[in-house]
């Protein structure tokens, strides 16, 4: 079976569907419309110091690293991740993630770019990280390391270079982490957006997908319940069989309605934060690939535990945008956001960022972080 895939475009903050045979042109996002979220991070970064001046410092140097995250999304050149026919159906029906975090592909130049970007605003701008930017900068100067091995080793090699790498030029591997991270995040967020196009959930129009299978696993398969169904349907493009990717809901983030579980149906790390959206639905934000998934408004959205007793939660009355969630049975909290209190422009990660005293509040009564922002490739 050929490899066949899917695609979308970012528009507006919505995901718009493309349901025909998907050039390679097509399958790259365009930048026109990525734009718009960089006024969003100012306009949620100028909000947010009025709100809360206590973090202004804070705000300050993360506003250009986020606007410089962004510039460089812009300019990315990234092949889709492809995923066959066959093995999606696999993954859908046992509720694995499309990917392992270790697939997604690198921009190995833009990657470097940005890399030197945050180092400079690090340097420049904060006394905590700007020793390590000095050391990433000056190693990379004098050819001491190569950017690409690093970033590769981060998604693949168990961190091998990565290690050496920061013994090689005395930065600490959390640190080494935090840049290598933050200059690849833009690469594997345009990654999950455009594997976004499997989870399509939206069925007008939707044939049911006469799909071969020819393995002997998949053939008791019911396709009827399958998620894959609503999600594909076959056609036949100058006599080629491909599949087209099916409408997403285009008023909104309404993507794999029915995963409702604690990982990512991306490349399944774990959520960073919780939202509310305008109609009180739960989303999950991957703390890896940034994408929104719809969770269960009961219960812990981690563990999935559903006994009363054992959820809790907490808020501020001067915040009343957020809301901590705590979970007795798996000991860990998550920090929720409510966007119908939220008046300004929702930019995810500079709330986790202004929202620390909420984690000291939740660590201090015994509960434990689900942030989780790399995880270890297995
Ligand atoms: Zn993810
Ligand atoms: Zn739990």
């Amino acid at each position: 079976m050929s490899a066949l895939y899917f695609t979308g475009r970012k528009i507006n903050g919505d995901l718009m569907a493309i349901d025909r045979c998907i050039t390679s042109e097509d399958r790259r996002l365009t930048s026109e419309n990525r734009a718009i979220t960089s006024e969003q991070i100012k306009n949620s970064a100028s909000k947010l110091r009025q709100a809360r001046p206590a973090y202004e410092e804070l705000i300050d140097f993360y506003e250009e690293f986020f606007l410089a995250q962004e510039e460089s999304r812009q300019r990315l050149d990234i092949d889709p991740i492809e995923i066959e026919l066959d093995k999606l159906k696999l993954k859908s029906d046992n509720g694995m993630p499309l990917i392992d975090s270790s697939h997604f592909k690198i921009d190995m130049e833009q990657a470097e770019i940005l890399l030197k970007k945050i180092c400079t605003l690090a340097l420049n701008k904060t006394q905590k990280l700007s020793s390590a930017a000095k050391k990433i900068l000056q190693g990379l100067s004098e050819n001491r390391f190569k950017s690409e091995d690093i970033f590769n080793s981060l998604l693949k090699d168990g961190r091998t270079i990565l290690k050496e790498t920061s013994k090689i030029i005395d930065v600490s591997e959390e640190e080494l982490i935090f840049f290598a991270f933050w200059a690849i995040a833009p690469a594997i967020r345009s990654g999950a957006q455009q594997l976004e196009f499997y989870l399509s959930k939206d069925k007008s129009g939707v044939k049911r997908p006469d799909v071969e299978m020819n393995t002997s696993d998949l053939e008791s398969v019911d396709m009827e319940n399958s998620d894959l169904e609503s999600s594909v349907q076959r056609k036949n493009v100058e006599g080629e069989d491909t599949l087209a990717g099916i409408g997403l809901n285009v008023a909104g983030i309404d993507l794999h309605s029915d995963w409702k579980k604690g990982y990512c149906p991306i490349c399944g790390n774990l959520p960073q934060m919780a939202f509310l959206n305008q109609d009180g639905a739960k989303y999950l934000i991957c703390g890896f690939c940034q994408h929104q998934w719809k969770t269960s408004r009961m219960g812990c959205a981690l563990c999935q535990n559903k006994e009363k007793e054992k959820q809790h939660y907490f808020y501020n009355e001067e915040e009343r945008e957020y809301r901590v969630d705590l979970c007795d049975s798996c000991g860990k909290y998550i920090k929720l956001i409510d966007l119908r209190e939220l008046t300004r422009d929702f930019y995810p990660q500079l709330e986790l960022l202004c929202t620390l005293h909420l984690d000291i509040q939740a660590t201090e009564q015994g509960y434990a972080s689900v942030l989780q922002t790399i995880s270890k490739p297995t």
